[in-house]
């Protein structure tokens, strides 16, 4: 996997920044294959869905292509839902974040349309829209879309579906005919490469194939979970499996910065790797797994390529990967040599499309699972605590404690209340104790 870095595709400062602050270690396979030619300024077909960073790939693109002197409107983006619309403008606004005075806005329906207005008199150079609200914009002339050089159509099938055709196709005729117009879709049915044909040329189709992958033998789950609640899911498999090492992936450095502090406080041994790490620091993060000294290491993809990390309990896409095959990549870190392994999966909201796409490139079956409750977590633990009682009690060697008891019998207390409150004792200690972790 000797992928290009973000350095070979030619970026701005301003923009290697942005990408830095936001913990990205090099372009997934979606932007390394369509940012140049969108930088170029000619027509691209992506085939994508969400979770492969396409987003930052048309975002990035686009944000290079921008006149920053030129106040008017030049990027057009049109999306099918409004949270969606919300999410690309968060994107390219982190990603613009060194580009002094550029504007963006989201512009879609349910919100007080007169606040729109304002902000588009004040000067917009990108606006991303659902296309309802775009049309009613255009309507009232409070749009022009003179200047417009660049038009992406998001989740292009997706509008489709939801009846845009008509409202996308007076969209795009709109914009003046040098336009780039760059369309991006999960699947691409008729009417798609119908809409592409129409409006756009010589478009470069930019499709993902696979290389062949050796699939590992591993048992394979996934977890639909709110981004919220990850670490809390992630602790309690940990301890419901008594997990001794285990390797979790995220698609940032920041996130693993993040996850390491949060599992820290949780009580874990744990730490991170990931790209901007000195070699030494990597190498002391290493021995220490491999002496167990770390329970949980935090890795990204690029980190943890090349490494030998031995007897790993169970891998966690703690992220869902942006590409099928480091999918593949990072559940072979688990069940090495014969021994048995398992892969845990989180996805949130429209992640488990992706899902169902790694189970056809993998040709395997990820289950699906539902999160562990704390009651389930506190069953194992009861009974790992009797468990070993019980190992105390054949072992012997009770002299003292033995003593302590005897004395208690004498007051008039039962064996048995003695035994009972003793392990209520501990258990109630250990549920205070988890109480405080989740609180934090
Ligand atoms: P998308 O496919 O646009 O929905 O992006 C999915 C997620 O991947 C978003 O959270 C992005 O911020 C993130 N992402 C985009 N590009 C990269 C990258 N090069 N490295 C890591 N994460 C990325």
């Amino acid at each position: 996997m000797e992928n290009p870095g973000f350095k070979d595709l030619h970026l701005s400062k301003e923009m290697h920044m942005a990408i830095a602050d936001m913990g990205f270690e090099e372009p997934t396979t979606i932007q390394n294959r369509s940012i140049p030619y969108m930088l170029e300024g000619k027509d691209v077909i992506g085939q994508a869905q969400t979770g492969t960073g396409k987003t930052a790939a048309f975002g990035i693109a686009t944000l290079e292509r921008i006149d920053l002197k030129n106040k008017g409107l030049q990027a057009v983006t049109l999306c099918p839902t409004r949270e969606l619309a919300i999410q690309v403008s968060e994107e390219l606004k982190n990603l613009s974040k060194y580009k002094k005075g550029i504007k963006i806005l989201p512009i879609y329906g349910g919100q007080p349309i007169g606040r729109q207005i304002k902000a588009l008199k004040e000067g917009v150079q990108i606006i991303i829209g659902t296309p309802g609200r775009v049309m009613d914009h255009l309507d009232r002339r409070t749009l022009k879309m003179d200047g417009v050089k660049i038009i992406i159509l998001d989740e292009a099938d997706e509008m489709l579906d939801m009846g845009f055709r008509d409202d996308i196709e007076i969209i795009v005729r709109k914009i003046p005919e040098q336009r780039q117009t760059i369309l991006f879709s999960a699947t691409m049915p008729k009417a798609i490469l119908n809409l592409t044909k129409k409006y756009q040329s010589n478009p470069q189709l930019i499709k993902l194939v696979h290389k062949e992958m050796t699939v590992p033998n591993v048992e394979q789950f996934y977890f639909e979970v709110k981004q919220q609640a990850k670490t809390e899911v992630l602790s309690r498999l940990i301890d419901l499996y008594n997990l001794k090492l285990s390797l979790v992936f995220c698609n940032t450095k920041r996130r693993v910065d993040e996850l390491v502090e949060k599992l820290k406080t949780r009580g874990y041994l744990t730490d991170g790797l990931h790209g901007d790490m000195q070699q030494k620091q990597r190498d002391r993060v290493m021995s220490e797994f491999r002496r167990m000294e770390i329970e949980i290491l935090v890795a990204t993809d690029v980190a943890a390529r090349g490494i030998d990390v031995g007897d790993t309990d169970a891998v966690f896409n703690y992220d869902i990967p942006t590409d099928d095959e480091y999918y593949v990549h990072r559940i072979g870190r688990t069940a090495r040599a014969g021994k048995a392994g398992h892969a845990f999966t989180f996805v949130t909201g429209k992640e488990a499309y992706r899902i169902r796409q790694i189970q056809r490139f993998t040709k395997t079956k990820i289950i699906a699972q539902k999160v562990p409750s704390i009651s389930d977590v506190e069953e194992i633990r009861t009974n790992l605590l009797l468990e070993k009682v019980k190992e105390t009690v054949d072992a012997g060697y009770l002299g003292k404690c033995r003593n302590l008891v005897e004395k208690l019998i004498q007051e008039d207390y039962t064996s048995l209340e003695v035994a009972a409150a003793l392990l209520k004792i501990v258990i109630d200690e250990g549920g205070k104790e988890e109480a405080m972790q989740i609180k934090k």
